[in-house]
């Protein structure tokens, strides 16, 4: 694709936020050397919908046990290897205090597909809630509809269920026993009732196409995200894909880029897994379209112990140290770190 053609098609998405699937592929499949105009647009974007404003979600991964065996994940149910735990109540609720302590806003409950109790969820929101006032969000994978019905009404703003691909054939192939179908309308059950959702997309998942990103793109538009992540595929000793290709910074970055420009208003986090493949990786994010970090605030003893993928950067440093050096990071952006919750742009 020449240059002109290039700066034809992120003019539009910049101007209509609107591309077909054949234009979306199109930039996807270009060489990044070609894109710095889609990078600077996303940029300008950003700016212009979020100010130099920098989100925090402070994410408490409070339990590692999960029923299911998605093929990319180290903490699939089939990983012997890994020693399990699971936080208590109070542990979590006093880990939730701190990090309002240290001045987050939003407060991310996650966890593998675990049957931790229900009502024992509902519990942990209120008196997050009461005790605290920040913004909940859950990511907890699918639960039956009471279940995210029962913790809306006590109070939880956000849901966190990524789609991971929108290829149906490729999500049931890597998701043993899960469906796509009920994964789509979980996340416009959740938006129905109230939360504000985010979803989120694996780059370079073996088999995936530009064409399948494209379709991505397109189906987190129709599902009207407040937030889309992407973060690109790591392989896991301990999984199916172990032999698979690590997949780009280029590409996450195209993506996110597109995400920006395609969803001005969403939130869209530079993500941890980009920094561990990529030193720079969260920087570069939010230079192209990012608004939003997530640190982890899991005490230590933890943290190894939730590695989706391996490597995971920041696993030794207590909460503390990584609010200082993600403020810093942002900084060094001429960025600053928001004072509000960061609720949904679209309303
Ligand atoms: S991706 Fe989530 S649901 Fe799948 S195995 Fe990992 S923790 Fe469990």
């Amino acid at each position: 694709m020449n240059q002109f053609e290039i700066k034809r098609l992120v003019d539009k998405a910049y101007d209509k936020a609107e591309l077909n699937k054949e234009e979306i592929t199109s930039l996807l499949a270009a060489d990044i050397n070609q894109l710095d105009y889609l990078l600077q647009k996303a940029d300008q974007k950003r700016k212009e919908i979020c100010e130099d404003e920098v989100h925090l979600r402070a994410i408490i991964e409070f339990s590692n046990y999960c029923r299911r065996n998605c093929y990319y994940c180290g903490l699939r149910k089939d990983n012997q290897h890994l020693q399990r735990y699971q936080l208590k109540k109070e542990e979590i609720i006093k880990t939730a205090q701190m990090a309002a302590e240290l001045g987050y806003q939003t407060v991310v409950l996650q966890s593998g597909e675990d049957e931790y109790p229900t009502a024992q969820i509902t519990e942990i929101i209120k008196e997050i809630k009461n005790t605290t006032g920040m913004a909940i969000t859950l990511s907890l994978g699918e639960r039956d509809f009471a279940a995210y019905k029962l913790w809306r009404e006590a109070g939880a703003d956000r849901y966190l269920l990524k789609h991971e691909t929108a290829d149906q054939r490729l999500y049931e192939k890597y998701h043993p026993g899960m469906s796509f179908e009920n994964r789509i309308e979980s996340l416009k059950y959740l938006k129905k009732i109230g939360y504000q959702i985010g979803s989120g997309v694996i780059i370079d998942l073996p088999g995936q196409t530009p064409e399948i990103l494209a379709e991505d793109l397109l189906l987190s538009q129709k599902l009207e995200l407040d937030m889309i992540g992407s973060g690109p595929f790591i392989p896991h000793e301990k999984t199916p894909l172990a032999e698979s290709k690590t997949g780009t910074v280029e590409m996450t970055l195209k993506f996110t880029a597109l995400s920006r420009l395609l969803l001005p208003l969403a939130h869209i986090p530079a993500t941890t897994a980009l920094g561990t493949i990529d030193v720079e990786g969260r920087q570069k994010a939010l230079m192209a379209g990012a608004n939003v970090v997530m640190p982890n605030v899991t005490d230590s003893q933890y943290r190894e112990k939730y590695q989706i993928y391996p490597g995971k950067i920041c696993i030794n440093e207590e909460a503390g140290d990584c609010r200082q050096c993600i403020g810093g990071i942002i900084a060094s952006l001429g960025r600053f770190v928001s004072q509000n919750k960061g609720h949904s742009l679209r309303k």
